[in-house]
């Protein structure tokens, strides 16, 4: 099973993604989560990362092609994998889908996790004010400003990629704004359909 989850930051692809992660023995492939532990371990590519990330900007498309490059080709990953936060532009999809073809493993779905952004930051504020009062840490860039911004990035780079696989037939769109169970039910019924 090879998936690409799309959506603005806070729309829940994380949570739909470790579910997934669980049911096909599958793994997560959170270019997000790759470049924080790059950053965290001061590799090369973490020193190139880290502003960009902090300002809520875009890393280059070959670094994030890059990594993915390598990663889709550990043994982990040999059933299958769960592409999250990736790509974010047109030229990562087009980068991917040679990717893809090049290796002969197609896709089997692109999810797209449909949000109201009105909503989507005041769940995120909420969400970070809750961490703050448990005595909890968040990220960097979980602050209203870059999350502004990665919501910018995301309407101006990535909604683009939506179109793309829209317009190849492959997308397939879902309502991220309702209770978690709810968005995994309609994920498993475009999985599978009856
Ligand atoms: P995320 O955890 O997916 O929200 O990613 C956090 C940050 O990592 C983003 O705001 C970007 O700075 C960077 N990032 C993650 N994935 C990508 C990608 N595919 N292309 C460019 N930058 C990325």
């Amino acid at each position: 099973m090879r998936l690409i989850l799309l959506g603005p930051p806070g729309a829940g692809k994380g949570t739909q993604a470790t579910r997934l992660m669980q049911k096909y023995n599958i793994p997560q492939l959170s270019t997000g989560d790759m470049l924080r532990a790059a950053v965290a371990a001061a590799t090369e590519i973490g020193l190139k990362a880290k502003t960009v990330m902090e300002a809520g900007q875009l890393v280059s498309d070959e670094i994030v092609v890059g990594i993915i490059d390598a990663r889709i080709h550990e043994p982990d990953a040999k059933n299958g994998f769960i592409l999250d936060g990736f790509p974010r532009t047109v030229a990562q999809a087009e980068a991917l889908d040679h990717m893809l073809a090049r290796y002969d493993l197609p896709l089997d779905a692109v999810i797209e996790l449909g949000v109201d952004e009105k909503a989507l930051i005041t769940r995120m504020a909420k969400r970070v004010a809750d961490t703050l009062a448990a005595g909890g840490t968040v990220r960097a860039d979980d602050n209203p400003e870059a999350f502004k911004t990665r919501l910018d990035a995301y309407r101006a780079q990535t909604a683009p990629v939506s179109d793309y696989y829209r317009r190849r037939g492959q997308l397939k769109t879902i309502d991220g704004m309702a209770p978690i169970d709810e968005v995994a039910r309609e994920i498993e019924r475009v999985l599978v359909p009856a």
